[in-house]
């Protein structure tokens, strides 16, 4: 008896839950709800989401009513190989400031520096971070790009499945010739060997299809050479026949998506107008996925981060619900890791609290051309694996007069 008493207090002693998330209104994609619930988070994982839990059950309360408590979003077409691609940001830097707990490199390199990539991104970085694999040896930034013979499909695809856990699918982007296309560099060799390297590995492919010069077509692209859950990024580029001159879809688009084609928005600094998106999103197309393809020449406009293009959709029409369905459950099935953008009880704890802010606001395009709106989103705190690691607001702290005097000291990291 006396055994079982002092489990007793020591369970009472020590509160179950490391951290709890109070008075939000919780959205979960994967259940398609949203509701009041606070949620509970132990040993870096999701321990309880529920109407009431009793904040004795938590070392830490944090009090989030009036706003939202969403999974960590996913941007699933983004640059974060600064090393080598000079487009690259660095990942935390520009993450957990949108509510972003996983980021996925979208082709910036291929295998001759994955392992490379590996090294000094992927294990450093706090930022969950996947790849998309190049089909290009060497990934971006440079002439081989044009070099066919250095589109490695086998290689691609034994990388690709030697490290299935990070690289989530193939790349294909940036092909295009000055002169004549020849029997080496021929229109579709990229985007063939790209789908090759995918058939192999069993992946997805991601196409980035710019230029889109007269010799392959759009529709040819999306009806016939991608397969069904490939993924088509930056289909409201300017470069895309996605609204006619009548302002109508393009009705190839709905037949695409009929046999299973993704279209993902991936922004980018030349790749969304408004004058294509809003068409389209009012007439029903709305992309499955919403991405930012983030990097150093779209960071000061018109991206900025994840949130601003979220809300741009916010602002078209889409609900709160759609705009956060298409930034966690979605691109986790398209990458095919079912296991992210869900609140399910045991998933590593990545959250984020945003704040839907109304007012008067102005969105940017690619297109030098503006849209006026009266949503717009803000990141109040982002927790990855259990740890907060964003928290503009200072939800965690005291205020100053109350805070103790020993409450906290810089550490400087190890190996400072
Ligand atoms: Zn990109």
């Amino acid at each position: 008896m006396k055994g079982k008493n002092s489990d007793l207090n020591s369970q009472s002693a020590t509160p179950p839950f490391d951290l709890l998330l109070k008075g939000g209104q919780v959205i979960d994609p994967k259940r398609g709800t949203m509701q009041l619930a606070d949620v509970a988070i132990a040993g870096g994982r999701i321990a309880l989401v529920e109407r009431d839990i009793s904040p004795a059950k938590a070392k830490r309360v944090l009090a989030v009513g009036g706003y939202y408590v969403t999974p960590g979003l996913i941007d699933m077409h983004v640059h974060v190989y600064p090393s080598h691609f000079s487009w690259g940001l660095v990942a935390d830097a520009h993450s957990f400031r949108s509510g972003v707990t996983t980021m996925v490199d979208a082709g910036s390199g291929g295998v001759s520096n994955f392992l490379d990539f590996k090294e000094r991104v992927i294990d450093q970085s706090k930022t969950r971070v996947l790849a998309y694999l190049n089909v290009v040896d060497n990934g971006m930034g440079g002439e081989w790009e044009q070099d066919v013979s250095r589109m490695v499909p086998e290689a691609t695809a034994a990388l690709a499945q030697a490290y299935s856990d990070l690289i989530v699918g193939v790349k294909a982007a940036h092909y295009w010739t000055s002169k004549p296309w020849d029997a080496t560099h021929a229109p579709w060799d990229n985007v063939e060997r790209a789908v090759r390297a995918g058939e192999l590995c069993q992946k997805p492919v991601m196409v980035d299809f710019w230029p889109r010069p007269p010799e392959r077509s759009y529709a040819d692209l999306i009806l016939h050479k991608m397969r069904p859950g490939d993924i088509h990024t930056h289909v409201f580029g300017q470069h895309f026949p996605i609204i006619d001159e009548a302002g109508i879809v393009n009705p190839v688009l709905f037949q695409a998506r009929k046999r299973g084609l993704i279209f993902d928005v991936g922004h980018g600094a030349g790749s969304f107008w408004f004058r294509h998106a809003v068409r389209a999103v009012a007439q029903g197309f709305t992309p499955d996925s919403i991405s930012t393809d983030l990097h150093t020449h779209n960071i000061n406009g018109p991206v900025l981060n994840t949130l601003t293009t979220m809300s741009k959709f916010l602002n078209m029409g889409l609900s709160l619900q759609e705009v956060i369905y298409r930034t966690t459950i979605t691109p986790a099935q398209e990458i095919r890791h079912p296991e992210l953008g869900t609140l399910d009880v045991g998933a590593e704890a990545d959250v984020a609290v945003i704040a839907l802010q109304e007012g008067d606001f102005v969105f940017a395009d690619c297109g030098k051309a503006k849209m006026l709106g009266s949503k717009r989103l803000e990141c109040v705190l982002t927790v990855r694996r259990g740890e907060v690691v964003y928290d503009p607001k200072g939800l965690t702290m005291p205020e100053w007069e109350k805070a103790p005097a020993e409450y906290w000291a810089y550490k400087p990291p190890t190996g400072a």
